[in-house]
């Protein structure tokens, strides 16, 4: 059984009323007790849902899938060192958002809801749409007036409803959540769901590792989608006495909008304001991630640290791996300056990181590379 549990007041709501906030507003998180069988995981077809005891769907005749996730853990080299780099650019809708959305959105349609409310800056809306259509939901996406058409046609080509905001990222948010009163958001980054699916990412990697955990993980950060899914699933397989340690989480961040990494320097528990400045990796622009107090802890637990990349060092990863036959946008870029960077600074670590959205996402931004 799960309950749903108010981040501040401890308030626990049962899971079978929609709801994705508590009575007094605040950030839900998902209780589960997950069940791990080795044989039977083993046994299942490699997708994310071969771990379906420990995801929060009560019927299977209600999982959407394609048979997603199980991405591929490739052994490559950066500056003569070794990392494992997992595959995440390769989901169907084309970042690893796909592990929340199919998961999210099987819940939705458990829920029997019939509409749904986004808001995103692309690849949350291109997967929460992309399920949507699967399940004939409708689905409605705010998303910021400078959004990239790649990402816009991709989610008007899955049927979803368009409402282009003007102003900040932060202003498209205020939007959804108005909208949000009247519907069920299925949001990236509040829906304590969307993280029950990234949380698989964690459980992959350590069945790829032979149920070991890696001693780091290098991982982006902006609302921290798949940062706070992999403490929530490497913390599972901790419990269960699978694993027998929790891997640092590294968390990335661009220099040009990095309200965690001041936040977590200056040994705060929660960021201020800051200044930011544009960044080619648009995907980890967040000024004001809501979850950034739980980010802050989860990082801090592990013995993790942020790290921050310059435009330079975004710019000459996406060179490099395209050079080594990866094609992947620019805020995908960022988490691999990053892990560069990482690399300097540890010596013989397992070492896992990621792809985390493909080049065809960005193609207007990588051609002005050219
Ligand atoms: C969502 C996303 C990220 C990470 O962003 P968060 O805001 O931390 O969830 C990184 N890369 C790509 C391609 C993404 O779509």
């Amino acid at each position: 059984m799960a309950n749903l549990i108010c981040t501040e007041t401890k308030e626990v709501y049962n899971t079978e009323v929609p709801r994705w906030k508590s009575d007094t507003g605040a950030l839900l998180d998902l209780s589960i007790t997950p069940f791990f069988d080795l044989e039977k995981i083993k046994s299942r077809a490699k997708c994310l849902w071969r771990y379906r005891e420990a995801l929060p769907i009560e019927n299977e005749k209600n999982i959407l899938s394609v048979d997603e996730g199980f991405t591929p853990l490739l052994e490559l080299a950066f500056d003569n060192r070794k990392v494992l780099i997992k595959q995440e650019q390769l989901f169907s809708s084309g970042s690893y958002k796909d592990r929340g959305a199919s998961v999210l959105m099987s819940k939705v349609k458990e829920l029997g809801i019939k509409k749904v409310v986004q808001d995103s800056s692309g690849n949350a809306g291109c997967a929460i749409a992309m399920y949507s259509a699967m399940a004939n939901i409708d689905c409605d996406i705010y998303v910021p007036a400078n959004t990239s058409d790649a990402k816009l046609a991709q989610m008007k080509m899955y049927g979803a409803n368009i409402h282009k905001i003007k102003g900040s990222r932060e202003d498209t948010a205020s939007a959804a959540l108005e909208a949000a009163r009247h519907h069920y958001y299925a949001s990236h980054c509040r829906n304590p769901y969307f993280f029950q699916g990234t949380k698989t990412f964690a459980y992959e990697v350590c069945e790829q590792l032979n149920w070991n955990a890696p001693d780091s993980v290098v991982l982006p950060a902006g609302n921290g989608t798949l940062l706070i899914g992999c403490y929530i699933g490497f913390k599972d397989l901790l419990q269960a006495g699978i694993i027998s340690k929790m891997p640092k989480l590294i968390a990335v961040q661009s220099e040009n909008c990095a309200p965690l990494y001041h936040a977590f320097n200056k040994n705060e528990n929660d960021i201020s304001d800051i200044e930011t400045q544009p960044t080619i990796a648009e995907g980890i622009a967040i000024a004001k991630p809501v979850r950034a107090k739980q980010m802050l802890q989860m990082v801090r637990e592990t013995n993790g640290l942020f790290i921050t990349v310059t435009e330079g060092e975004i710019i000459s990863s996406v060179r490099l791996c395209g050079q080594m036959g990866f094609y992947i946008e620019p805020t995908s870029a960022a988490t691999i300056g990053g892990l560069r960077k990482y690399l300097t600074q540890s010596n013989d670590e397992i070492i896992v990181s990621l792809f985390s959205g493909h080049g065809l996402k960005a193609t207007e931004k990588i051609m002005k590379l050219i």
